[in-house]
């Protein structure tokens, strides 16, 4: 008898501890941060196997990174580009993400248009070398920029047309943040928040089984300006403030090019912010939008109503889209706030 009750007592013990072993694995959570893809990462997992898959995640990120960077020697990318006309075979996965950009510039009419190396180089957004280029410097690299002229062709094979140079900087962190989030899932994690250089992406929900509350950033600085309530999304946001340089002429020029022009963009729009499921879509988007100016991403969100999104204008007016409604939580006085629907 006292033997028996021993092992109850001992049995209960185990219980209690593996219980407490469970609960503590599930609030454990590994925090990882890295230079990736000219910017900072950070991967915020929980679980018990959030140490390695967070690991897994960053060597994925810097394999990418090394198959699409421009100024890495003998990446898919920089090969494809200084390829003098030649056929360039490509991973399925570049390949297809060559395909997917395409499609979104011929869907936005060249809003979103990954030729546009020649130009962004020749401001200085690729070296640092930051300068207004002439007219007629910009009229003669544009010759270089139309799309339609990378030909995709049969076994993953990638041909430009001479003088032409692609980059993914529109779209790149967004592909990285899928990526990630498979692996994590393919991890076994459960929850997961990524901070992909300002593009946000999560796996989940958060441990307790709450939405994670996403804050859109202040284009002028400053506390951010709403949150956004999400699960297993990304919020991913364009704005000029993210990166530009101040002319001799005292005047901002900003990163994101009008592919008509081969100027930075100026419209009304301070930034953009989309909320999609796949954090590469909603990175394709984030650029397009912004480029398209308010009047035509509304239109655009109009007619494929398969992303939100989220506009702050230079005379600090609010646009959002109806799926956002029970989503939002402004915390800044917008001169006006309009939903689009
Ligand atoms: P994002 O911050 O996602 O809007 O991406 C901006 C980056 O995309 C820039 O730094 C450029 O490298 C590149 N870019 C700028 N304008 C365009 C455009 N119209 N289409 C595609 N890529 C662009
Ligand atoms: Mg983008």
């Amino acid at each position: 008898m006292f033997l028996n009750m021993k092992k109850i007592v001992a049995v209960k013990v185990f219980l209690i501890s593996t219980i407490l072993l469970f609960s503590s694995c599930s609030k454990s959570k590994d925090i990882k941060s890295f230079e990736a893809m000219n910017t900072f990462m950070t991967l915020q997992s929980y679980g018990s196997k959030s140490k390695k898959a967070n690991l897994a995640v960053e060597n994925r990120i810097r394999e990418l990174e090394d198959s699409i960077s421009t100024t890495k020697e003998h990446s898919y990318i920089y090969d494809l580009n200084n390829s003098s006309n030649k056929e360039i075979e490509l991973p399925q996965d570049i390949y297809d993400l060559l395909s997917f950009s395409l499609n979104i510039s011929k869907e936005s009419n060249g809003a979103l248009n990954i030729a546009l190396y020649p130009i962004t180089s020749a401001w200085g957004f690729t070296t640092g070398n930051y300068r207004v280029p002439a007219k007629e410097e910009l009229e003669e690299l544009l010759k270089f920029t139309d799309f339609s002229k990378i030909q995709l062709l049969d076994n993953r094979k990638v041909k430009l047309a001479d003088g032409m140079k692609i980059d993914f900087g529109a779209i790149g962190k967004g592909f990285a943040g899928d990526e990630a989030i498979q692996i994590l899932r393919e991890q076994g994690v459960k929850s997961a928040i990524l901070d992909l250089g300002g593009n946000v992406q999560v796996l989940g929900a958060k441990t307790d089984g709450s939405d994670w509350t996403i804050g859109i950033k202040n284009p002028w600085g400053g506390p951010v300006v709403a949150g956004v309530r999400i699960k297993n999304q990304a919020v991913i946001t364009s704005g000029g403030y993210e990166r530009y340089f101040t002319g001799d002429d005292g005047k901002n020029y900003i990163h994101i090019f009008d592919g008509k022009t081969g100027r930075p963009v100026e419209n009304e729009i301070a930034s953009v912010s989309i909320i999609t499921e796949s954090g590469l879509y909603g990175d394709a988007l984030s650029t397009t939008m912004f480029v398209l100016g308010l009047e035509n991403a509304c239109k655009y969100w109009k007619l494929h109503q398969d992303f939100e999104m989220l506009i702050i204008t230079n005379d600090k007016n609010l646009y959002y889209t109806s799926g956002l409604k029970d989503k939002l939580s402004l915390r800044y006085d917008f001169n006006n706030v309009f939903i689009v629907q």
